[in-house]
């Protein structure tokens, strides 16, 4: 509190010793201050934001954010966040010895490192993510995707196949569904995987959706089994991670997604 205390003594005693010309003078020069700084605010305003005005600057729709390689200043980058599923937290599905002792949060995190790797490539700036990291409360980006692997478990009847499950609470549920669209074309073309239509409680609900602003569009995807898509998960991960990178990108950059492509 000192410093503002001496600087409004200090004023005054300027004041005191101004002629009322050098007052009209001064309100002047602020007044032609104060019309600059709104025309500034307004063309500011106005070049900013999409003609909806309520699109957020993380919104994909501007045409700045929609190529960014032509634009490749940091401002208008696309941002995305990735969860890797377990990390920081427990160890996840972990298989038997005898079917290689793997851990899914082993099997995440090479996914989530090859995807960013992938992204940033495109000049995509990405965030790796903890299960529970503090940088999920109100997180805002341009999309958020949460990478885990299914059971172990020899199950005879869902042989093989990916999940996806997007966040019911979001304020933009148009986006988190194309963007569940996207994930779906993209990921079963690089993996050759099939979508099992069937979502578990434990994605809808997940806690994540739950944490980040709603204007941020996320998805949790199941990769995979880590019984009957071992190989693919384990010895394949670049193909898992191109196929939620081009996932994510179709997103972005507003691609057609076409059921043969
Ligand atoms: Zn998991």
């Amino acid at each position: 509190m000192t410093i503002p205390d001496k600087i409004i003594m200090k004023t005054q005693a300027d004041q005191n010793t101004k002629t009322s010309t050098e007052n009209i003078f001064l309100s002047t020069i602020k007044g032609i201050f104060a019309v600059s700084l709104v025309a500034v605010f307004t063309a500011t305003l106005f070049t900013t934001w999409p003609s909806t005005g309520i699109s957020l600057p993380f919104q994909p729709e501007s045409e700045q954010a929609r190529f960014p390689a032509l634009s490749p200043t940091p401002d208008s980058a696309f941002h995305v966040g990735i969860v890797v599923g377990h990390w920081g937290h427990d160890s996840g599905a972990i298989c038997p010895d005898s079917l290689g002792g793997h851990r899914e949060v082993d099997i995440n995190y090479n996914v989530a490192e090859l995807t960013r790797q992938l992204l940033q490539s495109e000049g995509v700036e990405v965030d790796l993510l903890k299960e529970y990291d503090d940088q999920l409360n109100e997180y805002m980006a341009n999309a958020l995707i949460s990478i885990h692997a299914d059971t172990c478990q020899y199950l005879p009847n869902e042989a093989s196949g990916f999940k996806i499950a997007e966040t019911v609470e979001n304020k933009r549920p148009e986006q988190a569904a194309r963007l569940t669209a996207c994930m779906k074309n993209r990921y079963a073309n690089a993996t050759a995987l099939s979508f099992i239509d069937q979502t578990t409680v434990d994605m809808t609900s997940y806690h994540a959706f739950k944490e980040v602003h709603p204007n941020t569009p996320a998805v949790i995807i199941e990769t995979g089994f880590m019984n009957q898509d071992r190989i693919l998960l384990t010895k394949e991960p670049d193909k898992v991670a191109q196929g939620i990178a081009e996932g994510i990108l179709c997103f972005l950059n507003r691609e057609e997604i076409s059921p043969g492509q």
